[in-house]
């Protein structure tokens, strides 16, 4: 019988990571895609071991935004979200221009009608301490090295270096979530598409009491280059924290023409435009400006081989509309866990190999097209000159387009529809031809 919650103390849970375990999954990084993967297994009763190479609480770079999407995946967890720390919002304030609206979340029904902000700091404590509470064994300070196969190649568990010196692990399962770097992913031979462009994002918190309790995610579409007068491809955002801070960052394609923007410099020049009594100056800076990769729009298949699959960053899940990756790592999490529940009912061998490769079949099922359209308008539009033509005059100027532009951007549409603008983007998107099944 495995231990509850109640016996294991928090420090055996993260320190007995010296010797070699056992489990029926492992999964690599307590990131929101291995902490949503691994409370969803221990859900459904599966033992489960979670790695990770760091230490909780620790950062990381990320606008800590989360739209309705995201909150929805949150609830299902039954995070506490009305506990002290979590900032909602009501909405998304876009500036382009001299013109700037307010556009509140929907109320669908289907989706909870706010958003959140919440420090990585925390959030990523908060989801590990959720996976462990659901029965997951979770291990922090061990940096897995690489897989263990088999013969046929098929992984068998993982090598670490923790503490007490390189350990293997070994399950007939491995969940990848190790983020952007995809070491797992690319021991397995598993590379990124090298026609998919990987996007840049930089942050920087700032104490701004002005600023911290805003009811909306600022969103500007009219950066642009240091030293011309082109638009960034991308956008920046001024996220409230409430807690007398602000997320400020910026993120961006390499440009068509003129390759990738030196970030620092194009924020420096951005902020400066700000009123000052918003307080976004240098000597407000908490800490230096930080900067990662978005690995966008499916780069990397397939999502599931030889008993590896992919989740979050590492399969390259990072939204190609918005750059928004938190809810997604989350949300492909579940579906991971569920399918995986669900093989390991079965005797190994070819029944429990054709459960696990439904998990490629549904990411691609519930985002394929949409991500598809995404990676096109990323190719043709905003690798161009951002979001400055879509929010145009027109635009900006119709509340019903700008809310069918939100939803598009954010996905938060219903299936089947419930009205008119789940009716055109749903139509918009199964127009779109769907990505045929990878397999290796
Ligand atoms: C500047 C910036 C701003 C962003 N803003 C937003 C935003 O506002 N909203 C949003 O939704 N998304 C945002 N994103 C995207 C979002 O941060 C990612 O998509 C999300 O963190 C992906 O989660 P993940 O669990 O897949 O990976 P990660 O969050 O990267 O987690 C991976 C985990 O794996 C661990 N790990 C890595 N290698 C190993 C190893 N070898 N052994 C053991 N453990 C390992 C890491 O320590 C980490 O804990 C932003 C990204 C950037 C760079």
């Amino acid at each position: 019988m495995r231990e509850t919650r109640a016996e294991r103390s928090p420090s055996d849970e993260e320190t007995a990571g010296g010797g070699a375990e056992e489990a029926q999954v492992i999964v690599v990084g307590a990131g929101p895609a291995g902490s949503s993967a691994a409370y969803h297994l221990a859900r459904a009763g599966v033992d489960v071991l979670l790695l990770e190479k760091s230490r909780f609480p620790r950062e990381k770079v990320c606008g800590d935004g989360l739209t309705p999407r995201a909150v929805h995946q949150l609830i299902r967890m039954g995070v506490d979200i009305k506990a002290p720390g979590w900032t909602r919002s009501r909405g998304m304030r876009w500036v382009a221009g001299d013109r700037q609206v307010q556009i509140d979340w929907p109320a669908l029904g289907g989706f909870p009608d706010f958003g959140l902000t919440r420090s990585r700091h925390d959030f990523d404590d908060i989801l590990a301490r959720h996976a462990v509470a659901a029965g997951a064994r979770l291990r922090t300070g061990v940096k897995v090295r690489e897989p263990v196969t088999d013969r046929a190649g098929r992984i068998t568990g993982v090598t670490a270096a923790s503490e007490a010196g390189p350990v293997a692990h070994r399950a007939p399962v491995v969940i990848a979530a190790d983020g952007a770097s995809a070491r797992i992913a690319l021991a397995m031979g598993l590379q990124r598409d090298p026609g998919r462009q990987i996007a840049t994002a930089a942050r920087r918190y700032y104490r701004s009491p002005e600023r911290s309790r805003e009811e909306f995610l600022e969103l500007w579409a009219d950066l642009r280059f240091p030293r011309s007068d082109h638009y960034l491809p991308g956008y920046g955002w001024i996220f409230p924290m409430g807690d007398g801070r602000v997320n400020v960052g910026l993120g961006a394609l390499p440009h068509r023409r003129h390759g990738s923007a030196d970030l620092r410099a194009t924020l420096d020049r951005w902020l400066a435009r700000t009123p000052a009594e918003w307080g976004l100056r240098e000597e407000n800076a908490e800490g230096p400006v930080r900067s990662a990769a978005l690995p966008l729009g499916f780069n990397r298949h397939p999502l599931y081989t030889r008993g590896l699959l992919l989740v979050g960053d590492s399969g390259g899940m990072v939204s190609p509309w918005n750059g928004e990756g938190i809810g997604q790592a989350m949300e492909a999490g579940e579906v991971a866990a569920e399918t995986t529940a669900l093989a390991l009912a079965l005797p190994p061998g070819p029944r429990r190999e054709r459960a696990l490769r439904h998990y490629p079949a549904e990411m691609n099922r519930r985002w394929g097209r949409y991500y598809r359209l995404g990676n096109t308008a990323a190719d043709l539009v905003f690798s161009r000159s951002g979001f400055q033509p879509v929010l145009n005059r027109y635009v900006m100027g119709s509340p019903a387009l700008l809310n069918t532009l939100a939803r598009l951007l954010t996905n938060l549409t219903q299936h089947p529809s419930r009205d008119a603008i789940d009716h055109v983007l749903n139509t918009a998107v199964r127009l779109v031809p769907a990505p045929g099944p990878r397999r290796r």
